[in-house]
């Protein structure tokens, strides 16, 4: 079984400063109480217009993000690149809904199309579906509920937005990844993806839908996808996550009085997780997959997989994915045995990617183990390099 121990390889492009630096960010972000504190600073202190740059871009903003613009996203591509590592510019701005907002989202997500054609180190692009249109919207639509006259021409003008982006990715050959946010907006995302997945996926994979593996009901919902693709003559494209909202999914379910769309338990979770992968491996001739974890086991399962259905490693059809500033041991290892990853690198204004890195350290916090796993390794690698 491949192995994610050896740390010379996983931390070959940090410097010792880059280490240190590591080190006591997650030692910061291990701190429950500290990360809540810090949080509640941060977020009061952009609604009162006061700055957070200067603590939170040298800091976790420069671990977690690429930069404010696409431009300074570049330097973090050409050091992922000397180690065969791919990256994926991710436009992060959340929870913005004016009609400024939606067409700057447009252009940087449109910007970022023609930049991977420029890139060959930039194998897909992204985008969050409710950057472009009012989340009202996307959950009255996915409930089937009435809609007013605005919100009709808006769900309309969200069709026409997805539209023109898988358009644009199709046009330069970039494949695209739709990522997977609350559940109450996914009905209509997946509407509008398979029928982008329709239009532009009869020779290969363009546009990936994405499959939160922590809701029950998503393997059947992925087998049902690939029953239609067979039917209707597409290939299917298959981003996988467990999921980043679990907590806010359940109290939303309390809540409101139905039934809880999360799986019952960890265990659940992994187990469709993995099934989810072997299904793909066993129709890969229709099945393009992007594996974006940062779980071990389901990393290397999936290079079992491939070795057991001699799928080459370099197979353009099987992708690994991990986040930048995370689980770099599992990227630069899979990357130096020939495997295709890429790195998540978000980017965008320090204020507004603000939700993206109070997720990052909240995932870092509360997931046991997963601040503790990185900070073991820093430690493992810095002793190696003293030792030396
Ligand atoms: C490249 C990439 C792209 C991503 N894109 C998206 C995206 O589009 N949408 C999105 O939502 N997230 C996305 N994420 C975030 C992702 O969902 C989290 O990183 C992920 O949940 C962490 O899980 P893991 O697979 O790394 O493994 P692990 O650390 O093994 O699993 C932790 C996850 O398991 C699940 N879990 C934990 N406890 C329980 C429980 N009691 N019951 C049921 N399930 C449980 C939760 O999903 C939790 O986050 C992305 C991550 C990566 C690496």
């Amino acid at each position: 079984m491949l192995s994610f121990e050896n740390t010379e390889i996983a931390f070959k492009s940090r410097s010792n400063k880059d280490l240190l630096k590591a080190y006591y960010l997650f030692k910061l972000i291990g701190n429950n109480s500290l990360v809540f504190i810090g949080e509640k600073l941060s977020t009061f202190a952009i609604q009162l217009g006061l700055p957070v740059g200067w603590a939170v871009k040298p800091t976790i903003f420069s671990h977690f993000v690429g930069g404010e613009s696409i431009e300074e996203c570049q330097n973090n591509v050409r050091v992922l690149e000397k180690f065969q590592v791919h990256a994926i510019l991710d436009y992060s701005v959340e929870g913005k809904e004016t009609i400024e907002d939606i067409n700057l989202a447009m252009e940087e997500t449109l910007k970022t199309i023609y930049n991977a054609t420029k890139d060959e180190n930039i194998p897909y692009a992204v985008f969050k579906p409710t950057a472009f249109t009012k989340e009202i919207v996307l959950e009255k639509v996915s409930a089937k509920l009435e809609l007013t006259i605005d919100e009709k021409k808006e769900a309309d003008n969200f069709r026409e937005r997805v539209g023109k982006l898988c358009q644009t990715a199709f046009d330069n050959n970039v494949p695209i990844l739709i990522d997977a946010e609350d559940s109450w907006f996914q009905n209509f995302i997946d509407e509008v993806v398979y029928e982008n997945m329709e239009k532009f996926n009869k020779d290969t994979a363009i546009v990936f839908n994405t499959y939160q593996m922590y809701r029950w009901d998503r393997l059947g919902k992925l087998e049902e996808a690939y029953n239609t693709a067979v039917k209707k003559g597409y290939y299917l494209g298959a981003k996988f996550v467990r999921g980043a909202y679990m907590e806010k999914e359940r109290a939303r379910a309390e809540e409101k009085g139905y039934k809880d769309p999360i799986q019952p338990d960890k265990d659940s979770t992994d187990r469709d997780y993995n099934a989810a992968l072997k299904f793909c491996i066993e129709h890969i001739d229709r099945i393009s997959i992007f594996n974006g974890t940062h779980n071990e086991y389901s990393s290397q399962y999936m290079c079992e997989l491939m070795e057991e259905h001699k799928i080459p490693k370099d197979d353009p059809r099987c992708w690994f994915s991990q986040l930048i500033g995370m689980s770099d041991h599992i990227s630069f290892n899979l990357a130096h045995e020939g495997y295709n990853v890429a790195k998540y690198v978000p980017f965008g204004p320090v204020k507004s990617v603000l939700p993206y890195l109070i997720r990052r350290t909240e995932e870092n916090t509360s997931i046991a183990g997963q601040t503790s796993r990185e900070l073991s390794l820093i430690m493992k690698e810095r002793n190696r390099r003293k030792n030396k």
